[in-house]
């Protein structure tokens, strides 16, 4: 999460979607406009960093201009009054290409087309690097595109909030909810499941469990339940498309949630992309990894202990205590890396009287 001036922004599109975005753009370019030695117009100060990408991949003849539309109050208080400058080259009878950033209702590139137009240019092309189309409301022909975003305020790749912003390599969209979305994990005996039902009552988050969610599904025969069950039944691993659109499902189902306790998910670094990409399409994020820190012997004592009334026969096996604490770690240490990296991961040590765990853990979670 980043704060520019008085807000809070999100990760939302990042550098390599951006990227290969542009990747296809200039290609479609470079196939239509190979002969017409086009003017590629850049409209400032957005456009600047789209623009030297799409020039850097354009491989034939080629000129290049910027504009700027200045919009000013009018003399007449509410009178808006569009001012096209910084075009100083001859456009009649030439291919043009406006290199936007970002188009939005469409307001600004009907007032530049219409302009243009006016200036008896062959031909006029419009290309946009994020394209909101739900809100585009013009009959203008938008000829190319980067990527469609829903109607999300973003900043990046040129973009600003309020001056700031411009200069990162990604795309951020503003921050809609104060949600606190954990991940928890601890191995098996650290006592996550029942802090798990105490941070549920605290903090009144919706603990997703995906062991749950799976059994919630295949059991009410859903869509998503359905198809699970199709890979489990041929034995193979359900893909996390399927699994993510699950939690998708559960977090959909709740709106007004204050948060969400994710156990059980992710497991890979791929998962942990999804799981940000899920967060992030709801204006929202991972807040932290928490993971419950227990010495391995006491675990093993913990389990054997347990394995003498819960008759669960893999807490009754030294053997197999020991590799499932190994499994736990060999997963865990990736996803530890991963959130470490962007200074998420919390470690807190699980020994001690349940009420001392939890008000580790509130430590770690009232930051949020
Ligand atoms: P329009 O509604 O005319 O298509 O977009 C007007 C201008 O508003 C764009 O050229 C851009 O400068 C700004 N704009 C529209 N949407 C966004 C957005 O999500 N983020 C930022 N930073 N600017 C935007």
């Amino acid at each position: 999460m980043i704060k520019l001036h008085d807000l809070h922004f999100v990760p939302f599109i990042a550098e390599s979607k951006i990227t290969a975005a542009i990747d296809d753009l200039a290609k479609q370019l470079n196939q239509d406009l190979k002969d017409e030695n086009p003017l590629f117009i850049g409209v400032l100060n957005g456009a600047f960093m789209f623009f030297s990408e799409v020039l850097k991949r354009f491989n034939h003849d080629c000129e290049v201009s910027f504009i700027k539309l200045s919009s000013y109050q009018g003399t007449q208080s509410t009178h808006q009054v569009n001012e096209l400058i910084g075009l100083n080259e001859d456009v009649s009878g030439r291919t043009i290409v406006v290199l936007e950033d970002i188009i939005d209702t469409g307001n600004t590139i009907e007032v530049l087309y219409e302009t243009l137009k006016n200036k008896e240019c062959s031909d006029i092309k419009i290309a946009t690097l994020f394209f909101k189309s739900e809100v585009y409301n013009k009959q203008i022909h938008i000829d190319y595109f980067g990527i469609e975003i829903p109607n999300r305020f973003i900043v990046g790749y040129g973009l600003d909030y309020n001056g700031l912003g411009r200069n990162l390599t990604e795309v951020y969209q503003l921050k809609r909810s104060n949600m606190t979305n954990l991940v928890l994990f601890g191995p098996p005996g650290a006592g996550k499941g029942t802090q798990a039902e105490v941070l549920k009552q605290k903090y009144n988050l919706i603990h997703i469990s995906t062991g749950d969610v799976f059994r919630y599904n295949i059991k009410n025969a859903t869509e998503l339940g359905t198809l699970a069950k199709s890979y489990i039944d041929k034995g193979q691993l359900v893909p996390d498309e399927v699994t993510i659109n699950m939690l998708n499902a559960e977090v959909d189902k709740n709106p007004e949630a204050k948060g969400f306790i994710f156990d059980g998910f992710p497991r890979t670094e791929a998962q942990a992309d999804s799981l940000g990409d899920l967060l992030a399409s709801k204006g929202s994020e991972v807040s932290a990894m928490v993971a419950l820190e227990v010495d391995d012997e006491v675990l093993v004592e913990r389990l054997l202990e347990r394995g003498k009334t819960s008759g669960r026969p893999d807490d009754a096996d030294e053997g197999v205590i020991r590799n499932r604490i190994k499994v736990y770690y060999d997963e865990t240490a990736i996803l530890k890396n991963y959130y470490q990296k962007e200074e998420k991961y919390f470690g807190v040590d699980g020994v001690g009287a349940i009420g001392e765990i939890t008000d580790r853990l509130s430590q770690v979670i009232d930051k949020f």
